[in-house]
């Protein structure tokens, strides 16, 4: 009950039903509404956010729900776009006394020539492959009633191929840095339309080294909506890092 409050597609609210949360945490009700675009009528103004909160406060979900939120409604809107154009189409047609077009049918993606690499709408950035994997699947019991929308877990350690082929499609990428900057340059993954970037666990990041990759995954996203980074603490070198990635960053402290 407490969710549809926030403003949740109802797809969303009844996910988060079914894993029996019954009120947001303290960071999904701050960070939910927040993250959500705040134009008027999808004018696409989003904040970019710097979020304190430890591990066991319910932060995935603070995370994943905006941006699903945001995806689904980006989906759900072009999809009623090709409907409307197809309707048009039929009607133009049957004015004219012509036979009704037909639908554009989808390539076959399992042939080799209708190769196109993913251009995922939103990615999530960890520190380790465990927390990546956790991520993703928390991702994909959310999206349960979300037809169409793939979630793909990018971390080292899966064969090349097998992840390259869980991409096909993807709308969302949890990923650890190594693996998806190996894809990203061999041509297997484009990240220019990524309209959000959320660091998890950003004191982490720092701390295992992923400083440089993080400075190339921001210049790879640079046309991106939203930034949002969470992290344990507000250290100054993690203040340095937000300067770098968000533009007037708010904060949240829980
Ligand atoms: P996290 O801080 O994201 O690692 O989440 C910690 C645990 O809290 C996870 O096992 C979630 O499944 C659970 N959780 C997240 N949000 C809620 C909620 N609103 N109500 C109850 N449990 C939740």
């Amino acid at each position: 009950a407490g969710f549809v409050k926030l403003g949740l597609a109802p797809q969303l609210v009844q996910a988060v039903a079914d894993l029996g949360y019954n009120d947001p945490t303290a960071v999904q009700a701050k960070v939910v509404p927040l993250a959500m675009d705040t134009g008027s009528e999808g004018a696409n103004r989003f904040v970019d956010l710097m979020v304190s909160s430890q591990t066991g406060s319910g932060k995935t979900a603070a995370f994943l729900l905006p941006v699903l939120h945001t995806l689904l409604m980006a989906q759900e809107k072009a999809e009623a776009d090709e409907r409307a154009e197809y309707e048009r189409a039929v009607a133009e047609a049957a004015a004219r006394g012509e036979e009704p077009p037909k639908r554009a049918r989808r390539k076959d993606p399992t042939n080799p020539r209708n190769f196109k690499a993913p251009t995922p709408g939103a990615l999530i950035l960890c520190p380790t492959r465990e927390l990546a994997q956790q991520v993703a699947n928390d991702a994909i019991d959310l999206v349960r009633h979300c037809r169409g929308l793939r979630i793909a877990n990018v971390v080292g350690g899966i064969p090349y191929q097998v992840q390259i082929a869980r991409l096909q499609n993807a709308n969302l990428v949890v990923a650890t840095p190594g693996r998806l900057l190996d894809l990203q340059r061999s041509q297997q993954l484009k990240l220019d339309q990524v309209k959000f970037l959320v660091v998890d666990e950003a004191d982490r990041m720092l701390d295992l080294g992923f400083s440089d990759d993080l400075a190339e995954v921001n210049q790879l996203t640079i046309e991106r909506s939203q930034t949002m980074m969470f992290s344990a603490t507000f250290a100054p070198r993690i203040q340095q890092l937000a300067q770098r990635v968000m533009r007037e960053p708010q904060r949240i402290t829980i």
